[in-house]
């Protein structure tokens, strides 16, 4: 789970992370009454789950605040565009009115999880502000890492180390020491699976501050932490993913034409794989569960058919605890309540399986039955092939 940039600052603030002042707004009043308590200048700052807003016109700086309330004006209600949005952009609902810094440099700090060395990792460079993929990519030599070892937890060598190695003075390393710890110290209590300021900024008198912040959070285990699950905020995630968490469905919605449903994580990720291979690309990622039952198939079903992009289904169900028939029975009752006007492809295996497609060539519905893997791919991609001709 994501949350915004002034919760996660206020996240970070908590544990003892430097952020400069700041105010939530959600109209063009509490701009101004913000900007006018912080005091000109001001940063104006849309709030949405992407980063890159400030080169999608979503970040400004104010000198008085009468400009404040301007750009607040312009900016809540915009649909912003940055790298990270996507084509469509997002709706911005509220600012965050900050105290302006100076800024003498801008540095880049993360604490994420190395997943092949099992363990957390902070990284940093003092190429910050700018996109890290790009650093990571042509320069990797100016990322610094170093792993926190989980039996002995955070030590100050660490930040030390990484603090001199981005060129700090002795008492910047100081002050970045116990930021980091901070930081560390949130991954580990609020179970993150990433805490990141980017940028980490020094002002002109050596200070430091966490000048933009982004925290993920482990979705597991939210059940523990009430607070941090309140902030989710359901704007800015995919409608269709939203609908499908209500029914404990594992959606994601991804670009391609496909929808794809299908019982394991392993069989979903091996289906999309065999339609890449076939010449088409998957609209979702949708497992159904082990427990897949009527009710979560039609539901399923409901939301693979409400994707626009969708041109055609693939049904790739292995019955081993959740029996075929009960699959057939699901997209049947969803067939009641959404037409479906695009091919239906359907590989049903393992139990009942026979009962299940008798079902289905019974039912009326226009079904393309697969008996292999390649088979079903293949079929599918034929369908929409045939469908755009
Ligand atoms: P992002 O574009 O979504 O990553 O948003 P950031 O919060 O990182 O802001 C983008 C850029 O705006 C930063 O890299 C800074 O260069 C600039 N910026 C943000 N806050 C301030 C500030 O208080 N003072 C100044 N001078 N620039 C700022
Ligand atoms: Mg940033």
């Amino acid at each position: 789970m994501n949350v915004h940039e002034y919760q996660a600052k206020e996240i970070l603030a908590r544990f003892g992370v430097k952020v400069p002042r700041g105010k939530i707004a959600e109209n063009v009043d509490q701009v101004r009454e913000a900007a006018t308590e912080i005091g000109a200048p001001v940063m104006v700052k849309a709030q949405v789950h992407a980063g890159g807003r400030g080169k999608g016109g979503g970040i400004k700086f104010c000198k008085t605040i009468d400009e404040a309330v301007e750009q607040g004006e312009r900016i809540l209600g915009m649909t912003l565009v940055t790298p990270q949005t996507g084509p469509h952009g997002k709706v911005v609902r509220k600012v965050y009115v900050t105290e302006a810094l100076d800024i003498a440099h801008e540095y880049y700090l993360s604490v994420l999880i190395d997943r092949a060395r099992a363990r957390m990792t902070v990284m940093a460079s003092a190429e910050g502000g700018v996109e890290i993929e790009k650093v990571a990519a042509e320069t990797p030599e100016k990322i610094l890492r170093q792993d926190v070892n989980p039996a002995v937890g955070y030590l100050p060598f660490v930040g030390r180390k990484i603090g001199f190695g981005l060129g700090f003075s002795a008492a910047q390393v100081k002050a970045f020491t116990k930021m980091l710890g901070a930081m560390i110290r949130c991954f580990d209590e609020c179970d993150a699976s990433l805490v990141e300021i980017n940028p980490l900024v020094t002002t002109p008198d050596g200070e430091l501050y966490a000048l933009d912040a982004k925290l993920n959070f482990d979705d597991n285990a939210l059940f523990r932490h009430r607070d941090i699950a309140e902030l989710r905020d359901l704007h800015e995630e995919d409608p269709l993913e939203v609908e499908a968490s209500r029914y404990d469905l594992n959606y994601i919605k991804l670009d391609g034409t496909v929808g794809c449903m299908v019982n394991g994580a392993g069989l979903a990720m091996a289906t999309m794989d065999i339609i890449d291979l076939a010449g088409a690309r998957p609209a979702n990622f949708l497992d159904v569960g082990g427990a897949a039952n009527k009710e979560s198939v039609t539901n399923a079903f409901r939301i693979l058919l409400s994707d626009h992009d969708v041109r055609a289904v693939l049904v790739n169900i292995f019955g081993g605890i959740v029996r075929c028939d009960r699959v057939a029975d699901g997209i049947i009752a969803a067939a009641r309540e959404v037409k479906i006007e695009v091919p239906l492809v359907v590989r049903l295996q393992g139990t009942n399986a026979v009962q299940a497609r008798k079902m289905l060539a019974d039912s009326g519905l226009e079904v393309l039955v697969a008996e292999g893997l390649d088979e079903a791919a293949k079929k599918v991609v034929a369908a929409i092939e045939g469908g755009a001709a």
